[in-house]
C-alpha cells in the first residue's frame, strides 16, 4: 500500500524497492516485537512532499521499547530464539536518508522514515 502511494511521485525501481523493505522491517517488529503473543493495530501514515520528500511514520501500541539506541545496535535482538538476526533497524537506516524511533514502555512505538525520491 505504501509503495501503491509513493508511485504517484514516479520514483525509479530502486526507490520502490528500499521503501518496500524498510516499511516491511518496521511492519515485522510491530507484528513479532510490539503485540508478541497478542494482535493489535498498526498505523501508517505516508507524507509525500512538494519537494519529493516523503516521510513514512509506522506506529503501533504495543509493548514499547525499553532502551531505543540498544535496540538501533546492528546485531541487537531480545529475540535471538525465533533465530532473528538483528539487523531490522540497520537495514531501515541503510534504504533510508534518516530514522526517528520514539517509544514509551507499555505504550508504543513510532518509527519515521524520511526518503528523499531522485528529482524526475
Ligand atoms: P531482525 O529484524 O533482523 O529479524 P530484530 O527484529 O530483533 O531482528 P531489529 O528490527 O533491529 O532486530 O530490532 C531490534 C530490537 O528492537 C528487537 O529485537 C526488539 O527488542 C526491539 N523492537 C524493534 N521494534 C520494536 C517494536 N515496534 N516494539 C517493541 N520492540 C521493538
Ligand atoms: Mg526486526
Amino acid at each position: 500500500m505504501v509503495a501503491a502511494f509513493c508511485a504517484q511521485s514516479d520514483p525509479i525501481t530502486g526507490e520502490l524497492a528500499d521503501i518496500k523493505c524498510a516499511v516491511s522491517e518496521a511492519v515485522t517488529n510491530c507484528i513479532v516485537h510490539a503485540y508478541r503473543d497478542t494482535v493489535g493495530v498498526i498505523y501508517i501514515t505516508v507524507r509525500l512532499y512538494s519537494d519529493r520528500s516523503l516521510q513514512i511514520e509506522i506506529r503501533d501500541r504495543g509493548c514499547g521499547i525499553e532502551d531505543v539506541k540498544l535496540a538501533r545496535q546492528p546485531l541487537y535482538t531480545t529475540d535471538a530464539a525465533s533465530e532473528r538476526s538483528g539487523m531490522g533497524f540497520t537495514v531501515m537506516e541503510s534504504f533510508c536518508d534518516k530514522v526517528r524511533v520514539t517509544s514509551k514502555c507499555g505504550k508504543g512505538t513510532t518509527v519515521t522514515l524520511y526518503k528523499r525520491l531522485a528529482s524526475r
